[in-house]
């Protein structure tokens, strides 16, 4: 076991911190591990925030340890690589999605899909398998091994890039493996629209597909519409609208992340529809099973996407300009970062 303190952890960073589950922030003096052989070390440019992010500082899904520094779509430039490190050099743009290490000898991580593999670890709370916490991106500088760190590429700007490190692949991974990525198909993709809403509608469109959103705000209508370019919005308490659209929809990324009702949602699919969930709800959902024989209906979970599938997802978001809205804040101990913290608890965190 090694703590912080020993010899390896000798570089000082500085970062924003949650110390207990009260929702609040404070700058954070730690230390980070010294550029070892396949590491990159990379000063920070841009983070995201996203519902995760508030879950884990609150620690709504019961596993934080703190101080909790958040902050899990981050993208930097290379200032150090360690000796055997290959893919990268100082000066290169390049990224950390959600998370920073996995076993590397797993089924799952032959097959590329280190997000399932049962030692996989968060790049913010997590813990590293030296006994040492994961610190996130809200963080001057960031140290991972180079197999968890993707190329950015000059299109979309870095500060677009960032949060589709979380949200773009939570969103790119569940429609190409359920094959809702034919927009020939007419594949309709229904989302909720929090944070990862918004990019997940922006990221469907990108790629083709027909999106409908559906939100228990009618007030997010023309937002849906008008500024992020969905094809048509439904109102989940509308019993007319939502009756109006039955078994019309291929499938439905659900991004929802507080408890809510599946069945509505699972009325809206065609037979064989797929409703899949990424979205990551505290409570259990409760799941009725008549609805889904009476159709041949899928639902499905997926979580964020492996690293091979990242770095394919943000090159296929090279050239889509208009991906993500953002606005963004400095990091600096004078500036108070939980302001944005409140903004999205507050579902305002939205460039105007
Ligand atoms: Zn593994
Ligand atoms: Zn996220």
């Amino acid at each position: 076991m090694v703590s912080s303190t020993d010899n390896q952890y000798t570089k000082k960073a500085f970062g924003w911190a949650a110390r207990d589950s009260t929702g609040h922030l404070s700058p954070f003096d730690f230390s980070r591990r010294k550029t070892e052989e396949k590491d990159v070390t990379f000063k920070v440019l841009y983070c995201g925030i996203c519902h995760s992010d508030i879950h884990m500082i609150k620690n709504e899904w019961g596993f934080s340890t703190y101080p909790l520094v958040p902050g899990h779509g981050i993208v930097g430039v290379v200032t150090e690589v360690g000796p055997r490190v290959q893919k990268f050099k100082v000066g290169d743009k390049i990224g950390v999605g959600f998370m920073v290490a996995s076993c590397r000898s797993c089924d799952n991580c032959a097959n590329n899909l280190e997000n399932y593999c049962p030692r996989w670890i968060l790049t913010s709370g997590g813990k590293c398998h030296d006994g040492t916490p994961a610190y996130g991106g809200y963080s001057n500088i960031m140290v991972a091994d180079e197999h968890f760190v993707i190329r950015v590429p000059e299109n979309p700007p870095l500060e677009v890039a960032a949060p589709l490190l979380c949200a773009g692949i939570t969103i790119y991974s569940p429609l190409k493996y359920f094959g809702l990525d034919k927009p020939s198909m007419h594949v309709r993709v229904v989302v909720g629209l929090g944070g990862l809403g918004h990019v997940a509608v922006k990221f469907a469109k990108a790629m083709g597909l027909k999106v409908t959103v559906i939100s228990t705000s009618p007030n997010k209508r023309e937002e849906a519409l008008t500024r992020l370019g969905a094809d048509s919005f439904l109102v989940s308490h509308d019993q007319s609208e939502m009756q109006a659209a039955m078994g019309k929809l291929d499938g439905i990324v659900d991004t929802v992340s507080a408890a809510h009702p599946l069945v509505p949602l699972i009325r809206l699919l065609k037979t064989d529809g797929k409703l899949v969930i990424v979205g990551a709800p505290e409570k259990a959902l409760e799941l009725p099973v008549f609805p889904l024989l009476m159709g041949r209906k899928v639902v499905a979970g997926s979580k964020i996407g492996g690293m091979k599938e990242t770095q394919e997802m943000i090159d296929f978001a090279a050239n889509k300009h208009k991906l993500s809205m953002v606005k963004h804040t400095l990091l600096d101990k004078s500036i108070d970062c939980n302001a944005a913290v409140v903004l999205l608890i507050e579902k305002k965190y939205l460039a105007k």
